[in-house]
């Protein structure tokens, strides 16, 4: 599959705007409440969900997701005060929610450590028991990239946190000391047999990667190396980094060739489980754009966004664009009253900013720069007419809503959340779609359609 990528030093910027949060402090959030979803992805009540009055610990089992059966576990010491409604940006509706009040004690409870011996099996089950999911952006449990049968040969640590805006990968490393998080992956390679480990980010991040190969050094284990990968969006996405790290590609899954991608701060968290038992309570956060003081700070999830945002301080203009994430793969809020997933790393306040649709020119920039090699405005043609059978098969399910459609598109035209529809639609309407997985993409790459 030949991939399309935005370099920095090429035809088309997407500025950075790191600079606002890149060497500052991280600081430390401790809010009032927090609110923690009672129900999985697809909006189904946790099972053995925790009842109102009940007393909670950092790591207090809260329920237990009916989609994969991963538990939830508490981010604060306090009181369950009530289940309310709230928006789940994930579900896109009104969820119960469970509201803790805290103590602002800190009391933890732990699981065991890692122990016993290192295999496949024991890591798997631990990554489950341990609640560990995806933390830079996508919220899918770990475990099953774990229990795969695929034989997997390379992690790749991603560290590239490609979006505009976000840092928290950035400073977390050049503030930490990484090596429990060398030791974590030294036992995922040890328990699958795996040969090599590389952490990447892009070259243009000298500081993280001369971090990176200290740590590299220090720990001493020759399977673990550090790469640098070319400056293009969306490089922190599985597809594009494989291809960049690696010149790999695959059809459904990374293990297909070989390939188990972790986000930096999944890794993390990973080895705090691992070693010291403990569940994800904080994680640490870009709050930046259009507020008082931008920075990266640590805060239970489960925060409101309206307290961490006037936690730095509050917004600096009357009207702004709110986004959970970063620009390119983030859908504006209607409301600050919404709390922050477990996988939500940013919150970003954008220039609100009054543009004029014009009509499709129909000049293929969407397609030519699809990193999944999709045709975006024939999506959304098909969408329009209701033809959800044809939206299957130009492989809408593959999208990855990365946004880069939309930032292309000269006649300035939503096409990513288009497609994020035409999607949802398919996965309702398209009978297919509910039986197995899309099919491999079947058109040849567009820079060669285009000819
Ligand atoms: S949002 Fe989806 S359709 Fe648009 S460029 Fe990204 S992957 Fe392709
Ligand atoms: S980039 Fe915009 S104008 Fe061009 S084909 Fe796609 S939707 Fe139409």
């Amino acid at each position: 599959m030949l991939l399309h990528l935005f370099s920095s030093d090429g035809c088309t910027k997407i500025p950075g705007h790191k600079e606002q949060t890149e060497e500052g402090e991280i600081s430390f959030f401790d809010p009032e409440k927090v609110y923690v979803p009672g129900v999985d992805n697809k909006g189904l009540p946790l099972d053995s969900r925790v009842e109102a009055g009940a007393e909670v610990k950092v790591g207090t089992l809260l329920g237990v997701r009916k989609d994969f059966g991963v538990p939830i576990y508490s981010p604060i010491s306090g009181k369950v005060s009530a289940i309310v409604k709230k928006k789940s940006t994930v579900v896109g509706r009104p969820v119960d929610f469970i509201e803790i009040e805290n103590d602002k004690k800190g009391e933890r409870i732990t699981l065991r450590p890692l122990e016993g011996e290192i295999n496949q099996a024991n890591v798997v089950a631990k990554l489950k028991e341990g609640g560990i999911v995806g933390l830079g952006g996508a919220g899918f449990p770990t475990f099953i990239k774990y229990n795969t049968k695929d034989p997997i040969d390379t992690i790749l640590v991603n560290a590239a946190e490609c979006e505009p805006y976000l840092t928290t990968d950035y400073v977390t490393c050049l503030k930490y000391d990484l090596q429990d998080m060398m030791k974590a992956l030294k036992v995922l390679m040890d328990a699958l047999n795996i040969k090599q480990t590389f952490l990447v980010t892009k070259l243009e991040k000298v500081k993280m990667l001369e971090k990176f190969q200290q740590e590299v050094d220090k720990f001493g284990d020759p399977r673990i190396k550090v790469k640098g990968i070319k400056s293009v969006y969306p490089a922190g996405f599985e597809r594009t980094m494989i291809s960049l790290a690696l010149n790999r590609t695959y059809d459904k899954l990374p293990s297909q060739c070989g390939v188990i991608v972790n986000n930096f701060a999944t890794v993390l968290a990973i080895s705090r489980l691992f070693f010291y038992g403990e569940t994800i309570s904080n994680k640490v956060i870009t709050i930046s754009g259009l507020v008082k003081n931008p920075q990266n700070v640590s805060l239970p999830y489960g925060t409101l966004v309206k307290d961490a945002i006037n936690y730095v301080g509050g917004y600096t203009a009357e009207k702004a664009s709110l986004l959970l994430g970063g620009p390119m793969c983030s859908e504006c809020q209607m409301s600050d009253d919404v709390p922050l997933l477990i996988q939500n790393d940013a919150i970003t306040v954008t220039p609100v900013k009054t543009i004029r649709e014009e009509p499709c020119l129909h000049c293929g920039n969407c397609i030519a720069h699809c990193p999944m090699n999709l045709m975006p405005v024939e999506i959304n043609d098909a969408a329009r007419r209701g033809d959800f059978d044809k939206c299957f098969d130009l492989n809408v399910l593959e999208c990855v809503n990365c946004g880069t459609c939309s930032f292309v598109c000269p006649s300035h035209i939503e096409v990513s959340g288009q497609v994020k529809q035409a999607k949802l639609m398919t996965t309702i309407k398209c009978p297919r779609a509910q039986r197995k997985p899309a099919p491999a993409p079947k058109k040849e790459p567009a820079a060669e359609a285009k000819k």
